[in-house]
């Protein structure tokens, strides 16, 4: 049993296992590590999907890919191809596989499942200390990667809701050469929705119902939405359900410092509720591969570990005012993503999407769309008290 170690992580989902693995990579090399993770056992809860090339982090796990995807609103479609940089999906059980395959080799590196950690590390005579069922543990360093407390609707600018099943259909129905990646329902003033299809073959999805609103949505909430959503794509026929996937992700959160307080000298908090999530698009996954491996990076030099890097000024900015815009008008939501679907080219998308939009993405972007709600909102802003 490690009790004290170079590095406590605490979590194994995404962040700590990605760290783990890019800490694995370094042999007999790595640093003691001990993960304390609170569930009894991993299941293949969730599908993670980034747009990647060859050389991506898991772009040789992922079990599917496609080359495809289309965005549909009111009857009009814009089916876009991303040949160079796929929509590949990777299942939590290949990610959380390859994880423990990592780590299995390496005599100083332990994941203790079953460990729940209620409370926050101490830091006393330099080292961290916290206790776990199995006892107390310390270490050098500590990465964090909890919810620091139960959030509240005003901590995020937006929530992102989402509720699925993988299906499997008694008749051809899907058209498995192209995601559906956002597919608009009627928007309301408090919220947006869209289907989400993944088709894993003609007979087989994941079909998904999300809702972007300035407040979390429950899986029960969204469930009509999401059956009327299949009923709309199986017309009539026979269906199974494989399993379920649900998630509610922030999209900017409010005052990010009070999510990712730093307790003291080589504490980090990362994560989904730390800025893992690119704030106008909920996704996460890319983002927390390059910060393990720049974490990785630092504790090899002989550093402490880092927290996810601030949004470079100019794109947290645009995120902030369009999601304040979506806050707003969450009607406009359709218009907006369609026009961005239309007026920039595909690669700039998707670097906007995901991870690494660059200067002139944001103006090809700013270019595409509506001026006027962005300007309405700046207007709105600056009247304010
Ligand atoms: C269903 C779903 C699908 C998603 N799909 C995508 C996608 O397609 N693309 C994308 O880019 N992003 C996606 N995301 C967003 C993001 O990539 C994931 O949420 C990702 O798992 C975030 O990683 P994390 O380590 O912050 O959180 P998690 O992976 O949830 O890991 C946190 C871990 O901490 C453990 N834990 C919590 N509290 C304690 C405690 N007190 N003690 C010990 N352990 C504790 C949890 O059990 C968990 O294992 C998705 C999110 C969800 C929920």
């Amino acid at each position: 049993m490690a009790h004290d170690v170079d590095l406590l992580i605490l979590g194994g989902g995404c962040a700590g296992l990605s760290l783990a693995m890019q800490l694995a990579q370094r042999g007999h090399r790595a640093p003691s590590t001990l993960i304390l993770e609170q569930r009894a056992c991993y299941l293949n809860d969730r599908t993670w999907c980034f747009w990647g090339d060859d050389t991506s982090p898991f772009a040789e796990q992922a079990a599917h890919q496609w080359t495809a995807f289309q965005v549909e609103n009111a009857g009009q479609t814009r089916r876009l191809t991303c040949t160079d940089t796929p929509y590949r999906m990777l299942t939590a059980e290949n990610f959380y596989r390859s994880a423990l395959a990592a780590m299995a080799p390496l005599p100083q590196m332990h994941l203790r499942m079953a460990s729940p950690v209620p409370t926050g590390p101490q830091y006393r005579k330099g080292r961290w200390h916290v206790e776990t069922p199995d006892g107390p543990c310390s270490a050098r360093s500590v990465v964090d990667t909890r919810a620091q407390r139960p959030l509240a609707p005003s901590d995020a600018l937006m929530w992102q809701s989402f509720s699925g099943l993988e299906i499997e259909c008694a008749q051809s129905v899907f058209d498995p050469s192209c995601v559906e990646l956002m597919n608009f329902s009627k928007a309301t003033s408090q919220r947006v929705g869209f289907t989400y299809v993944l088709p894993l073959s003609a007979t087989r999805a994941l079909v998904e119902f999300t809702v972007f609103a300035d407040v979390p949505f429950k899986p029960e909430d969204l469930a009509m939405d999401l059956h009327s959503a299949i009923a709309q794509r199986v017309h009539g026929a026979a269906y199974t359900v494989h399993r379920l996937e649900h998630g509610i992700l922030p999209m900017g959160l409010v005052g990010r410092e009070a999510h990712a307080p730093s307790a003291g000298p080589g504490h980090v908090q990362v994560g989904l509720f730390a800025g893992a999530a690119r704030p106008a698009t909920g996704y996460a996954f890319q983002r927390i591969q390059r910060w393990a491996a720049d974490c990785a990076h630092a504790l090899k030099q002989g550093g402490l570990p880092i927290a996810h890097a601030q949004e470079p000024a100019l794109r947290g900015w645009m995120d902030h005012l369009f999601l304040n815009v979506l806050r707003r008008q969450p009607a406009l939501a359709p218009e907006l993503f369609m026009a961005l679907f239309a007026g920039v080219s595909t690669p700039r998308v998707i670097r906007f999407m995901g991870e690494g939009a660059r200067l002139s993405d944001c103006a090809a972007i700013a270019c595409a769309l509506p001026p006027r709600p962005f300007l309405q909102q700046l207007v709105h802003r600056s009247l304010r008290p």
